[in-house]
Parts: C-alpha cells; structure tokens; sequence
C-alpha cells in the first residue's frame, strides 16, 4: 500500500468544450514516484499537472529508458466510473521492465496510482457515448549520468487525458499497406513484446508513408524472414480466412495486447475455434487473390476494434468485405465496448469500479 501525498491545484482548469480528439488535453494532477536502488520506491505523491524537472544527462534522454502503458477508464449509464483489465497492464509494465532493467513495481501499488488520480479528477471523466479517460502510466530511467551502467533511479508517473470517440461516423473500416522495408522491432530477443518508447519511434518512418501515399497504417512482417504477419500499426492483427479465426502466434517480437487477449477470451465463450499460430503474407495474398479472406480487423485499447477494408500490396489493392465491418468483428466491439460501458454485464470480473 503506497503512502500517497496529495497536493492540489490551487485553480481547477476550464474543461475543454470542442472536439477531445486523443491525448490533447490533460487533467489537473498527475502521479509521481522516484526510485533508487537500495531504497525502492518513495515520495509518492499527485501534484498539479505540469513540466518536470530533468538532467540533460537523464537516461531516459539519451537511451531510451522508457515503458509505458495505455488503459481506459469509462463512465457507466448508472453514474460509476470503471477501468478495464488493469491489473493486466501492471503485469505488463512489469513485463516491460524487466527487459529494459527498469524496477519492478507491486501490481497494487500500480492499480492504487491510477484509482487514487483518477478519483481525484474524476470530474474530468468525459460522460457522452464512445468518450473515456485515457490513462498512461510511464516509468522512466533517470540515472543523471552518459555512462550505461544500469538503471539505479527511476520514476514512475501517470498522467490522464480526456479523449474522444475513436469512430465518429461508425466503424470505418482502414486502408492497410503491406510493409517491405522497415520492421517494427528486431525478432526474438529484442523489444517487441515490451510497450517501450523505443518501438514507437523506430516504427513512425513506415506508418508516415503509409499516410502519404494515403493509406492509415502499415501491416508489419517479421524482421528475420520479412515473410510472417505480425501486427498492424500499433494494434494486434486478427483475420478470418475461409471459416478459421487467426491471429499470429505471440513469438516474442509482438505485442501481448490485453484487447487481443480479451478477443479470443470472447470468441471462445461463443463457440468460435480460434487459432494462434504465423500466418505468413503468402497465406494472406492467397486468401485475397481467391477471396476466401472474410474478415480482418485491428485491436488495441485506443480503438478497441478496426475493421481492415483494404490491403495494399505493390500498388495492387484488395478489397475486404465490401469494405464493410464484418460479423465476427462487430460482435467483438459490442461485447468489450458494452462490457466497457456498463451497459452488458461483467461475467469475467474484467472492470475495476474507481471509488
Ligand atoms: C499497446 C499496443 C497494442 C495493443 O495492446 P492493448 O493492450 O490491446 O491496448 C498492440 N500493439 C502494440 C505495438 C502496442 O503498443
């Protein structure tokens, strides 16, 4: 249990009236907490949003240091405000740590930091259909040195953001391009299953031409073999191909999303067979060539689902499902989001109520 410091701000800021979009507006507090070998974590505190204090020579700086997650926290019909699956993203930034030799941080005491914020500026918890709280915990390397000796500080922060609807015209399904020459992370062995700052910034170069050629994201292969599908833009990639639900294999050079997770959890509470294992781009072209590719869609906690409409290889394009949300995948966005806004019932235990 975390002894938390609470310093309030002395004038509540406007809420924003226009459109929220994603991650423009932050709240009026944030959580921080400092580490050091030997001592662990201390100081934990929430204090006025704002700029941080930093060494130039801070590790996070210079290389890399830094995990982060991504969650949501939902106003309800019946007034309650309720997270999904949180104690999945404390494991998993724990999971991420440990490949970056940042610190371990008790599942609890994650999931105490964002409830106690949270319920601080629950006021800033948007209430209109698709709105939600973004929540993004990050921890940081912050040894003030150029030498790479290891993480001895770190700090640990979280900060809230009111977001708006990711569909506001229904769910549109994406134009996707087949990725040739950049890969998201290196294979086996590297970071492509940590949600590490590192991943983004390598992966930016391939999701920005994909944009000017005027396509939404890019479908990424693997780094060894450039031959197997691995994810799509910065979402777990699902596919249904001739009656078979797919979705590729978690090898270690892809994410391990709690949506995706969630996804087959669901698909198999409703008697769908669904089959993690490589689905190589040869496979995937052969079921757009002879259309036996049915359905194919995104996930991730910011969309939830994203029906893919089109694929395009070498200038070539295909068309998915008449470009049309498929069967399977808007029942899977019923479901989470229904589950999410309170408006199914929670069978799995899966939301945290913030008091
Ligand atoms: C966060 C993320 C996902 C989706 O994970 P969720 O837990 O479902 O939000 C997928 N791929 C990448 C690269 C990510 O960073």
């Amino acid at each position: 249990m975390l002894d938390i410091k609470i310093t309030k701000i002395e004038k509540k800021k406007d809420k924003p009236t226009g459109p929220l979009g994603f991650g423009q507006y932050f709240t009026d507090h944030m959580f921080m907490m400092d580490y050091e070998v030997g001592k662990g974590w201390y100081n934990a505190r929430i204090i006025p949003y704002g700029p941080i204090p930093m060494s130039p020579a801070s590790s996070a700086l210079h290389y890399g240091a830094e995990i982060f997650e991504g969650m949501k926290a939902y106003h309800t019909k019946d007034g309650k405000i309720q997270l999904f699956r949180p104690y999945e993203n404390a494991k998993r930034m724990n999971s991420s740590a440990e490949r970056l030799c940042l610190p371990q941080l008790p599942e609890e005491d994650f999931v105490q930091a964002v409830t106690t914020l949270i319920s601080l500026d629950k006021d800033w918890v948007p209430t209109a259909e698709g709105t939600s709280l973004y929540v993004r915990p990050f921890m940081i390397g912050d040894d003030h040195t150029l030498g790479v000796h290891g993480v001895h500080h770190a700090i640990f922060m979280v900060i809230l953001s009111p977001v708006g609807s990711y569909y506001k015209e229904g769910l549109n399904p994406v134009s996707i391009v087949i990725e040739k020459d950049d890969v998201r992370v290196a294979g086996k062995g590297g970071t492509g299953y940590t949600k590490c700052g590192g991943n983004y910034a390598a992966s930016t170069r391939a999701g920005k031409k994909a944009e000017e050629k005027g396509y939404s994201q890019v479908l990424w292969l693997d780094a060894v073999e450039r031959k197997y599908i691995e994810e799509v833009g910065s979402m777990n990639v699902m596919f249904k191909i001739n009656g078979e639900i797919v979705t590729p294999a978690l090898v270690g050079s892809i994410l391990p999303g709690i949506t995706r997770k969630s996804c087959i959890q669901i698909l198999k509470d409703n008697g769908y067979q669904v089959n993690e294992r490589r689905i190589s781009v040869d496979e995937l072209m052969e079921a757009l060539e002879n259309g036996t590719l049915e359905e194919a869609w995104g996930t991730g906690t910011a969309a939830v689902i994203s029906p893919i409409g089109k694929f395009v290889v070498n200038d070539k394009e295909y068309i998915v499902n008449k470009q049309q949300i498929g069967k399977v995948s808007q029942m899977l966005y019923d479901e989470i989001t229904g589950i999410q806004s309170g408006k199914l019932k929670d069978t799995r235990d899966w939301t945290l109520e913030v008091k």
